[in-house]
């Protein structure tokens, strides 16, 4: 039995003390909330999947110098990252409208946006993640005017090759969340894309059928949720090695 100390619960992922000093070791969950924990649910091997997708996501995008937090996959279900001062920014990339967007904006699922938008919503569960514009986000001191160019910057280049990744296994990356870290060596300090990319946290549409691979099966009760993740794992050539066999549901911990 581990006795990690256990620095931080979140809905999908728990956060323990790494072996060495300035890591984490991220543990993924099959919890699955929605609409800010008001519908909540357990989704069999989302955790196993999402650690695997994630892995690989960062991996691709550490290959073309984009820094992120992720150190290693050290198992089924957990990762080595790095410790980062988490920006409580929710950035949000948007290639075609739906979701928020098509609510707020009255603008029909599906329609592709005249150029890539990205929004910012503070991280705040008891005030519903509220959508911040940068005035807010420099006034208030979450991040400063450089790191929010810093931080604009990279969810344009996260979202341009990951749009070319998705498109060629046949998904169109609809719109994504990602969030930034503050990482510190020596005295200098980078901006790193943090927490995980996984279809938790992205909207991945198939190509020709527009059958969504992504949470918001689970959010708009459509079923399939599981086998859905699957699909964008197997798509990616990353589907555990013994298959959905291996998609064991939650372990004890602690
Ligand atoms: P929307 O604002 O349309 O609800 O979400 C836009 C995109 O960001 C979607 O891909 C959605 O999955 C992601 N997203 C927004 N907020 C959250 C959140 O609090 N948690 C997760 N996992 N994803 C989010």
């Amino acid at each position: 039995m581990s006795r990690r100390r256990r620095i931080y619960e979140g809905k999908a992922k728990v956060l323990f003390e790494g072996p060495e000093p300035g890591t984490l070791v991220q543990y993924f969950k099959d919890d699955a909330t929605a609409f800010n924990n008001q519908k909540r649910g357990v989704i069999t091997g989302k955790g196993v999947l999402n650690n695997r997708i994630s892995e690989y996501l960062m991996t691709r995008l550490g290959e073309i110098g984009v820094p992120t937090h992720f150190v290693r996959r050290l198992n089924m279900r957990e990762q080595l990252i790095r410790e980062v001062e988490i920006i409580p920014l929710e950035v949000v990339v948007r290639n075609v409208a739906a979701g928020s967007l098509s609510t707020r904006l009255g603008l029909e699922e599906g329609t592709q946006l005249p150029r890539s938008i990205i929004e910012f919503y503070y991280k705040a569960d008891n005030l519903n993640d509220p959508m911040v514009s940068e005035e807010h986000i420099t006034a208030f001191g979450w991040a400063t005017p450089q790191e929010i160019d810093e931080i604009m910057q990279l969810a344009l280049r996260v979202n341009d090759f990951l749009v070319g990744l998705f498109l060629g296994i046949g998904i169109r990356l609809v719109d994504f969340k990602v969030e930034f870290g503050r990482l510190w060596d020596n005295e200098q300090m980078r901006i790193v894309l943090a927490d995980e990319i996984s279809p938790d946290c992205c909207r991945l549409w198939d190509i020709d059928t527009n059958e969504k691979l992504d949470k918001d099966r689970f959010r708009r009760d459509l079923g399939g949720v599981a086998e859905a993740y699957q699909e964008v794992a197997r798509r990616l050539g990353i589907l555990p090695e013994g298959g959905p066999r291996d998609l064991k549901g939650p372990q004890t911990m602690q």
